[in-house]
Parts: structure tokens; sequence; C-alpha cells
């Protein structure tokens, strides 16, 4: 029965606790992004959580979503700091690497994984306290790593049996060609103002390309005739999208490429990219990434090229399970079945050598009352999933022995176990 909990203790608004069994999803998701980040030698970088305001307004630009009205933002009650709460982890690796200097001798490929936070609307696939993994390549200007980066996303979605993203691809140039299209933009809109919605009208003078990124239908229209930045890139832009989209074509990597993709944040320029879906509603942007050439500058670090991606933990994991994809389940091998309390010296000893080769064994743990029956000893060892149970009854204990008893095959008798040897038959139960 559900606890009656007070209002004010529970949990925050759009802030979740990851229970089990679900938290075992959210570890086999780690481990295969782990080892994915292995594969392609990325190395771990964790910041803080906490970041001076100033990184965010500085890095993500000032009239963005994210600064202008979902940060956590408070004041240091100590001394008065200005403080913030991460709402994404791209500013905070690049501070990161500016003070600790890590491009001294060379580019640095790093992943990070972790709690975020935006003061947003809660609705399915969107919170305020969120995870996302991130994926960045410093110091590297060329389109390989562009391409690397979105190949790592496609391995990912692979290993973990994801189908139905795709991928779409845009590039935004570079400052100068951005400034000639956002005066073209500009002029386009104001020949138009009418048809703007307030929130366009207000950003027509301060960002005039987030209006592309409307989700009011009735502007569609309109957006769709705006001034194509594409056709604005000089030849230098173009090279480096031409030489992204020939190593995604030559591994069959097939992409949108929507013109219309700006991405939230002010610190893109050339590639951008998003991986869709169209299963989660509104809240269909599984990962998205670009180059930030000028960030690591913008914040204070020597001029250095930069491409990253980012991808919500909760979108994928949700996508996952619309698709009917499942975590494995990862039971114990063991349940250890303990009739009699007096026996737990021997019994525990007995478990630490088992656990000590690998075997994952969950013990049967009495209360103050004893140990319970052995029907509901064995209830639970059923419930647990687990292959085998152990028994330790008296007599066996006595001759040294504890009962082998499989727990997922009718037909197989139990057998007795020297506990001496425990060290010696954990190989079997391990590879069982
Ligand atoms: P959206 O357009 O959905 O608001 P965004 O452009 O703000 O996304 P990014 O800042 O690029 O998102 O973050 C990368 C990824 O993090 C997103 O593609 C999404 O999967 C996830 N994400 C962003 N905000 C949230 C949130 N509030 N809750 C859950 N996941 C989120
Ligand atoms: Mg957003």
């Amino acid at each position: 029965m559900a606890e009656q909990i007070k209002a004010e203790l529970k949990a925050v608004k759009g802030m979740n606790d990851i229970l089990p069994p679900d938290s075992a999803r959210w570890e086999w998701f780690e481990d295969k992004v782990r080892a994915l980040m292995q594969r392609y030698g990325y190395a771990n970088l964790r910041t803080p959580i906490v970041e001076p305001t100033a990184l965010f307004v500085r890095g993500l630009g000032e009239v963005t979503d994210i600064v202008e009205k979902e940060m956590y933002s408070f004041e240091d009650s100590m001394n008065g700091d200005k403080l913030t709460l991460r709402p994404e982890n791209t500013a905070g690796v690049v501070r990161a690497v500016a003070e600790h200097s890590l491009l001294y001798d060379g580019g640095k490929r790093i992943y990070y994984m972790g709690p975020m936070f935006r003061h947003e609307r809660p609705q399915r696939g969107r919170y305020r306290q969120f995870h996302q993994v991130g994926a960045e390549a410093l110091g590297f200007g060329g389109p390989d790593v562009d391409a690397e980066l979105i190949l790592m996303c496609r391995s990912l979605w692979r290993d973990i049996g994801l189908t139905d993203v795709r991928l779409e691809l845009n590039s935004l140039g570079q400052p100068d060609e951005r400034r000639a299209h956002r005066a073209a933009l500009i002029a386009y809109f104001e020949q138009h103002r009418d048809q703007l919605d307030a929130e366009a009208q207000r950003r027509l003078h301060s960002n005039p390309l987030r209006i592309l990124d409307t989700k009011n239908p009735a502007m569609q229209a309109l957006v769709e005739a705006a001034p194509r930045l594409m056709d604005f890139l000089g030849e230098a832009s173009l090279a480096h999208f031409n030489a992204v989209r020939a190593v995604l074509d030559a591994n069959g990597l097939e992409y949108r490429i929507n013109p219309r993709l700006v991405r939230g944040m002010d610190y893109y320029n050339l590639t951008v990219f998003e991986w869709v879906t169209d299963r989660l509603g509104s809240q269909g942007t599984v990962c998205g990434g670009g180059r930030y050439d000028y960030l690591i500058e913008q914040v204070g670090g020597k001029p250095a090229p930069a491409v990253g991606w980012a991808l919500g933990m909760e979108r994928v994991l949700e996508l996952l399970r619309e698709l009917g994809g499942e975590a494995p389940a990862r039971p114990p091998h063991a349940y250890a079945v303990v009739p009699d309390s007096g026996s737990l010296g021997t019994v525990m000893s007995t478990l630490e050598t088992l656990r000590a080769a690998g075997v994952s064994v969950l013990m049967h743990a009495g209360g103050k009352d004893g140990q319970g029956s052995m029907k509901s000893q064995f209830k639970k060892a059923d419930a647990s999933g687990a292959r085998y149970a152990l028994v330790f009854g008296a007599d066996e204990l006595a001759q040294g022995m504890v009962a082998l008893k499989p727990l997922r095959e009718a037909s197989a008798s139990q057998r007795l176990l020297p506990i001496a040897e425990a060290a010696a038959w954990a190989a079997e139960l391990l590879n069982a």
C-alpha cells in the first residue's frame, strides 16, 4: 500500500525517482554507452552539476530558450555567487577543457553522462531533471570527426536494438555567412510582419533564426518560403558539409537534409544534426548535436574547434520501450535458502567465496522473528528469477555439504556439493 507522504516531502515536480526494476534498464543502457565510448576512444570527463550562471549566459547565448526561461539559478546564500544547475553539459566540458588546458597536446575526445536541469512544463519525454549522454571532440576542425560522431550514434542505436530513428542534417555555415542570411531573414520577415505571432515579433531582431524553429502551424508556410542559409554558404562551408555527407553516404547511413534545422543554442556553426522519431509525440528529438568552433574562445579559452552531440536518456529508453525492446533482465545466478540462522557463519562465508568468483547470489534474509518457512523461502527464490537455489539445510551442513537445486528445469534433480570446494564449482554456476 502506498504510504501517505506529506506533499512538501515528495519529489520535486518534473524530477523523477528511477526505481528498481526500471533502474536495471538504465544500468544496461549505461553499460552500452561505456562500451561504445571505449570502442571509439572517448574518455569520461566529470564536471560539477553546479556552474557559474555566467558560463551558460555567455556560452549558450542570452536569447535562447534555456537562458531566457529554463535555468534553475540561485544565489549562494553564503557568499552571493550566482550559480546555476547545469541545463546542458557542453559549456561545462568546454570550461573544464579550457581551465585545465586539456588541448595542450592536441585534440581530445570526451564523453559524459548525468543529470541536467531545465524548468520546463513536465510532460512525456520532457522533465525538469533529465539525463543526457554527450560526446564531444575538441580541438579537431575537420569534417572527419563530425562524421565519426554521427556514426557513433548509429552504432549505439544498433547496440541497443533501437530502430525507427532518422538522421536530419544541416549546415549553419560560418558567422559571416549567417550574418548575411540573418539580414535577409529580417528583411523577409519584416515584409510579412502581419503574419508573425507575438513570440516571432519579439525575436525578429534579437534571434530571427529561432523563428524558423517555430511550432506554430499558422506560420509554417511563411517559414517554408524564407531565405535559406544554404544559399548563403561559401565554398569552404559547402566543402565541409559535402565531406561529412560523403562519409555518411559511403557508410550507407541515410539522412534527410533539413534546412530548417537550427538547434536551440547559439554556439553552433557548420554541421548540425538531430536524430528524430515520430513515436514520442512532440518530444521527437532523441539526440542533437553539431559543431561549435567558437564556444571555447567565447568562454575564455584558447580558440579551438569542436563538435559534439547529446542524447536524452529518458527519451531513448522510452522509445525502446515503445518499440517493445526490453533490456535483458539480470537475475542472480543463485538464491540462498537458509532454514536456520544458527548456520549463518558458514552460509555467508560460502556465499562470499562464490561472489569472489563472480557468482551473483541473493541471500534469503530473515527478520527478527526467524528465517521464515522453507515454502516461503522457495517462493522468494522462484520470484528472484535465479537459476538455482542453494539450500543450506542442517543435515547437509553437518556433512559439509550444500544442496544445489535447479529452479528452471522441471526434470533436473538436486545435487549435493562440498562447501569446502565452493571456489571450484562456482564456475559451473557462472556458466550455466
Ligand atoms: P527540445 O527541442 O525537445 O526541447 P532541445 O533542443 O532543447 O530539445 P538539447 O538541448 O539539444 O535539446 O538536448 C539534447 C537532448 O536532450 C534532446 O534531444 C532531448 O532528447 C533531451 N532533452 C532536452 N530537454 C529535455 C527535457 N526537458 N527532458 C528530457 N529530455 C530532454
Ligand atoms: Mg528544449
